[in-house]
């Protein structure tokens, strides 16, 4: 069967780099599934789960936006972090979720960036869910 070269890199290296049957994600546009031979693309990412399947293994990624680029062989996907499920630090996202979600609460007495508050939710969001396989 064919396989599909994967690579994820942050500004810190590269996180992941295997041959696998499928990658499944979420572009800003919706849903994305990925197999050998798929037509060039480059899209921007969501803050999610990046999904690799390989035999009968599910590998999750959290990816922190950035962009994918397909070509038929290779998925490329840069992004500001990635993390593999199991290099999530958990308690180290529950904090992060609870320090935005504090943020967030206080935005109507101080003059927070509540955008800025709801991005690290999100990326606190996602690594709990990537590190509890909850995706
Ligand atoms: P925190 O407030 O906990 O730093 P953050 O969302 O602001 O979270 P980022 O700026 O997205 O963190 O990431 C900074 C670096 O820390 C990246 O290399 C990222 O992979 C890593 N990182 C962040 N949170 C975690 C986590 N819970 N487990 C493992 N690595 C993490």
């Amino acid at each position: 069967m064919k396989t599909i070269k994967v690579s994820v890199v942050t500004p810190d290296g590269p996180v992941y780099e295997s041959d696998v049957d499928m990658v499944s994600t979420k572009a800003q546009s919706g849903e994305l599934g990925i197999l050998p031979g798929h037509i060039p693309m480059v899209a921007p990412l969501q803050i999610g789960a990046v999904r690799l399947k390989n035999g009968g293994n599910t590998e999750l990624l959290a990816v922190n936006g950035g962009f994918i680029e397909v070509r038929p062989d290779q998925v490329t996907i840069l992004a500001q972090s990635a993390e593999q499920s199991e290099g999530i630090d958990i308690e180290r996202a529950k904090s992060a979720k609870q320090r935005a979600e504090q943020r967030l609460a206080d935005q109507k007495r101080d003059n927070i960036d509540a955008k800025r508050a709801e991005l690290a939710l999100q990326r606190a969001v996602n690594r709990i869910s990537v590190a509890e396989r909850r995706i």
